[in-house]
């Protein structure tokens, strides 16, 4: 019976590691300690795995921050200021590469692939020195085979590995990443020769690359990394694992050929044409297929009987003994253990399956290929299936019937944006260069006592209104002093902007320890969409009437959109996702109507995550975007044009989609700027025409650091040479919510001041 597990989360069914890191971290545990946790949790999942009847368990899928870091720590590559003097990198040298230090700052960090995890990026360059510096890989696979189980070891491939990681400071243009490929092929053949001396029976390459849309120089370099480490691996059967999409046709014809090769991981979930390339290419014969079927990227329940069918319909063409059934992807992206959710009821849970559930459920489907089917985990399968198809909890007819009806519309907003504009400015009268926040202000420790304390019932409605409009009273005023023009009202009542639509939208649910990893100790807890979505009532307009019921200035309503919603949520996959994201659409379109109706005449509906929706491949990319930016068209397309519909996004590298961005038609746009300024003017500068309001963020939010009013004058002299002066806005990078008031006051009164001084100039 053969069944593999891509990969396991790491930080344990109640974030044990996050708590073990942080703890260590802060000088409250030692070494020693934290590695005990880390043993532990190991131990357990290999135990779990093992007990389960899993054929090939992974090692090596544990990390103390990031499995691409671990690859810089194997290869040595660590870069030059963090001093590191050689020999077996420690903790020290690791977390200062992930963190930074008191003198040096962290390393840079980014998604990996479409998935909210991120990644350390790994800096090469000419004068990177390899040498096999941290022997993680090999000590885990002893580890485990001292416990009795005998794991497949993972490490990231080396081509993966080089395309992933950015040039060295210097020699950022020119540099050839892939040029280092015979510089790390003979750590890699320390690394294998060293399992192999360990026992190591198979070995697991990550190569998720291999789904992006590669060029034939890099396709080369496959080729040439699996030639070259070729004699190295004899002895030892190789899986190269993909994932996250299908591979593109000549790329699965060229890796299929490789003939040191042993078996190959495809995701069959998101690679949807992986099941015809198989069919119609062939596959190479003796070779393993190792099929991704369970889903590594949802927390839904496989539905067993249309996977037993994949498989069987794969084992006639690839022959009974080489079928390998797996996970479409490591299970690092999924939630840990449905054990644990005690809040869920018993109908939903009966729908959802996270990473202790996937274990069973891959180990069910390859006891059923092997003539061993479990006949009642099936059949309670199939009954949760017909449960979720057929509930009315997911079902609801009207909702339906609305998002069917969008078809055939673009739903513009009927007037273009410069006249709009112009009856916003009747109405509004703002100043040039009007300044305005994002949204939230800091939330303070006695806020987050008080909604806890709401929350649990321990105050009562009526304290918790008057603690919340107290607050909003504080940060109203707060901006008037400041000499804000556009106000906000804070934030206070949110913990998440996903979540608190989601509590208040039907459709979702929440979990209590459904957390999935982000980054180093960083998880997040998307909330679960199961069902069609509806507002049953207004969910913001109390809040904001009250915000603008305080001030004679303008109050911005603030909303979250569809596509960010949707991008932070564990979707539903019974339906596609711009389906949902039409739901979603046109129950915030609602609260737009009924914030204009309560006389809201400003109304931003923050797409912070839209960029992160982007499919891997090129060909993907439009269609998507289409969607997304008609998702958000929808939400506003019915207001008045003097209604001001405001958008914001997070991360500032917009260039390549700036024809989407300005689709969505907002009639102003705030963007997070201020860590890379040339970088989004420079899309103005090469003559894209902008011509709704923009603020590009003047300071960054995400440091405590206060900016002077010179330097952001400076700034707006910067972008003032790019835009035309009367779409500029000036305001921060994001909102405040993480910073704290003494930091907030200054950088703010500095802000204003840049933009009065400005407007003198003029
Ligand atoms: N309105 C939100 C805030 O100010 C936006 C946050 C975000 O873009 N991530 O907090
Ligand atoms: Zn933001």
């Amino acid at each position: 019976m053969a069944s593999h597990i891509v990969g396991y989360p790491r930080m344990g069914p109640k974030r044990e590691l996050k708590f073990a890191l942080e703890s260590f971290w802060d000088g409250k545990s030692t070494a020693d300690e934290l590695q005990k946790v880390a043993v532990d949790l190991r131990s357990s999942i290999w135990k779990q795995m093992a007990d389960t009847g899993i054929r090939y368990i992974p090692s090596n899928t544990f990390s103390y921050y990031d499995q691409v870091l671990d690859a810089t720590a194997m290869l040595g590559a660590v870069p030059d200021r963090y001093g590191w003097a050689g020999g077996e990198i420690g903790f020290d040298t690791y977390f200062s590469m992930a963190r930074g230090n008191a003198s040096v700052p962290a390393m840079e960090m980014t998604k990996w692939f479409d998935t909210n995890y991120h990644f350390i990026v790994p800096e090469l360059g000419p004068s990177t020195k390899f040498s096999y510096a941290s022997h993680k890989a090999v000590s885990e696979y002893k580890e485990a085979k001292l416990l009795g189980f005998d794991t497949v070891p993972v490490l990231v491939g080396p081509v993966t590995y080089l395309l992933l990681s950015k040039p060295a400071k210097g020699v950022e243009k020119t540099f050839p990443l892939l040029s280092l490929l015979g510089s790390i092929l003979p750590i890699y053949k320390e690394v294998i020769s060293e399992l192999k001396a360990a026992g190591a029976s198979w070995i697991q390459f990550d190569e998720p690359t291999l789904v992006k849309d590669l060029d034939s120089q890099q396709l080369e370099a496959f080729r040439k990394a699996y030639t070259e480490l070729g004699s190295s691996l004899t002895g030892l059967s190789v899986l190269i694992e993909t994932y996250f999409a299908d591979v593109p046709a000549a790329t699965y014809k060229a890796i299929t050929s490789l003939k040191v090769v042993t078996g190959f991981g495809f995701d069959l979930v998101r690679g949807s044409k992986t099941l015809d390339l198989i069919k119609s290419v062939g596959f190479p014969s003796g070779k393993y297929l190792f099929a991704g079927v369970v889903d590594g990227r949802n927390i839904w329940a496989n539905d067993l009987t249309v996977s037993l069918s994949t498989l069987q319909a794969l084992e006639s063409i690839v022959g009974k003994d080489k079928l390998v059934v797996s996970t479409s992807a490591s299970l690092l992206h999924t939630a840990v253990d449905l054990v644990n959710e005690t809040k869920l009821d018993d109908e939903i849970k009966s729908w959802l399956a996270f990473a202790a559930q996937k274990v069973v459920e891959v180990n069910a489907l390859a006891k059923a290929l092997a003539g061993q089917k479990d006949e009642a985990f099936f059949s309670a399968n199939a009954a949760a299936q017909a449960s979720r198809k057929s509930s009315p909890r997911v079902t609801n007819a009207e909702v339906q019937k609305a998002a069917a009806a969008l078809k055939g519309s673009d739903h513009r907003r009927a007037t273009n944006v410069s006249a709009r504009l112009d009856a916003q400015q009747k109405k509004l009268n703002l100043p040039i260069l009007p300044t305005t926040t994002i949204g939230s202000f800091p939330q303070t420790i006695e806020l987050r006592r008080v909604r806890r304390e709401y929350k649990a019932n321990k105050i009562s409605e009526e304290d918790y209104v008057n603690s919340i409009k107290a607050e909003i009273n504080k940060v109203v005023k707060l901006q008037e002093e400041l000499d804000i023009d556009v106000l906000v009202h804070g934030e206070p009542e949110r913990n998440d902007m996903v979540e608190y639509f989601g509590e208040q939208l039907s459709g979702f649910a929440f979990t209590v320890n459904g957390w999935v990893q982000s980054y180093g100790s960083r998880c997040v807890k998307p909330p679960i969409i199961y069902g069609d979505v509806s507002r049953p009532k207004a969910m913001t307009v109390f809040w904001s009437s009250l915000a603008q019921s305080m001030t004679s200035r303008p109050m911005k309503g603030m909303l979250t959109g569809p596509v960010t919603i949707l991008n932070w949520s564990f979707v539903r996959n019974d339906q596609p996702r711009f389906e949902t994201c039409y739901q979603i659409a046109l129950a915030i379109k609602k609260e737009v109507e009924d914030l204009e109706a309560a006389g809201i005449s400003v109304i931003q509906i923050d797409e912070a995550a839209l960029r992160e929706g982007l499919p891997l491949r090129k060909s993907e990319e439009a269609f998507y975007l289409d969607w997304a930016v008609h998702s958000f068209r929808i939400t506003n397309c019915g207001v008045k044009d003097t209604t001001q519909i405001h958008t914001h996004m997070c991360y500032s590298n917009f260039n390549d989609i700036i024809h989407s961005i300005i689709d969505m038609d907002a009639d102003v746009i705030t963007i997070e700027n201020s860590r890379s300024d040339e970088k989004l003017l420079s899309v103005f500068r090469e003559g894209v025409k902008y011509g709704a309001g923009i603020g590009p963020g003047v300071y960054d939010i995400h440091s405590p650091r206060i900016p002077s009013a010179e330097e952001i004058a400076d700034r707006i002299r910067k972008m003032l040479a790019v835009l035309e002066t009367n779409i500029l806005w000036v305001n921060p990078d994001c909102g405040l919510k993480t910073r704290k008031y003494p930091e907030v006051k200054p950088a703010l009164t500095n802000l204003v001041a840049a933009a009065k001084l400005l407007r003198t100039e003029l």
